[in-house]
């Protein structure tokens, strides 16, 4: 998986960046130092490990599709080192965020280091704060799609011939969740649409006005000839909330979605004991 979920801090082990890029699929700009060691998980060693070269080429040259790229996971890490140095404080930032906030940028002005995957997700409410206007999620969103769908340098293929990227649609003092999801479409839809797709994520502890707000701006842009082509109900199966609760809301709203032809995921509950 690109979206982080691979990754796994088991070892540390050198490894030739294009063995990493291709055979991983983690996009190059993933990794924070490409001349020194990084952690990879135990099965991800072995498997590299039994490859010949020419294995390798082939790999390198076979089309991929990503199919679930999280869009805030998958931001060049440079990328947000440049909008960590421009970043202006805002006063809608909470009290309770502005902590965490300020530590994910001085962490990434600093020059993060990722030991395990804990030290990525630590960075969220930074980058979060970090893409909240439309300007700076275009930023990011153009980093993302090119991170996938270009050759890297002195690469000759790309990490992925189609990418559906996913991401929930967030409101801030600068966009709508609405206005969210068009920027983004709007940097999706510069590649073809055999290349790049988009689709709306909910997470299932969202209030039910909330989750209804981001499914109808999935149908009506979709309706609109945008390249919506889905709508991912994810977040814990097992959180206590009020969709969580009551699994029929997570069936009607991807219901609702599959009957204005949207596709939809939806992870059930995990059964109880
Ligand atoms: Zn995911």
């Amino acid at each position: 998986m690109i979206d982080g979920h691979a990754l796994s801090p088991s070892s540390q082990f050198p490894l030739d960046n294009s063995l990493k890029t291709s055979v991983l699929g983690i996009p190059a700009f993933q990794i924070p130092d490409l001349g020194k060691p990084m952690s990879l998980s135990k099965p991800a060693l072995d498997a590299i490990e039994a490859l010949t070269p020419s294995q390798v080429d082939f790999l390198k040259a076979l089309p991929k599709a990503e199919l679930h790229a999280h869009l805030n996971g998958s931001i060049p890490l440079p990328v947000l080192q440049q909008l960590a140095a421009e970043y202006v404080p805002s006063e809608a930032d909470s009290d309770s965020t502005v902590s965490d906030i300020q530590s994910g940028i001085k962490k990434l002005q600093d020059g993060v280091v990722f030991e395990g995957l804990h030290d990525f997700f630590i960075l969220f409410p930074a980058i979060y704060a970090l893409t909240s206007t439309k300007e700076a999620l275009a930023r990011a969103t153009r980093a993302v799609l090119a991170g996938f769908l270009e050759p890297a340098d002195g690469e000759e293929y790309p990490q992925a011939t189609y990418l559906e990227l996913r991401s929930t649609p967030r409101k801030t003092t600068a966009m709508t969740r609405l206005e969210y999801v068009e920027a983004v479409l709007d940097e999706v839809e510069k590649y073809r649409a055999d290349q790049a797709a988009f689709i709306v994520s909910l997470d299932r502890r969202m209030s039910k006005e909330v989750a209804d707000e981001c499914v109808e701006a999935a149908i009506t842009l979709k309706k609109s000839g945008r390249r919506v082509v889905g709508v991912d109900i994810c977040g814990d199966p097992d959180v206590s909330s009020s969709c969580a609760d009551d699994s029929t809301q997570c069936l009607r709203l991807s219901r609702w979605a599959i009957w204005n032809n949207l596709r939809a995921t939806l992870w059930p509950p995990k059964p109880r004991d």
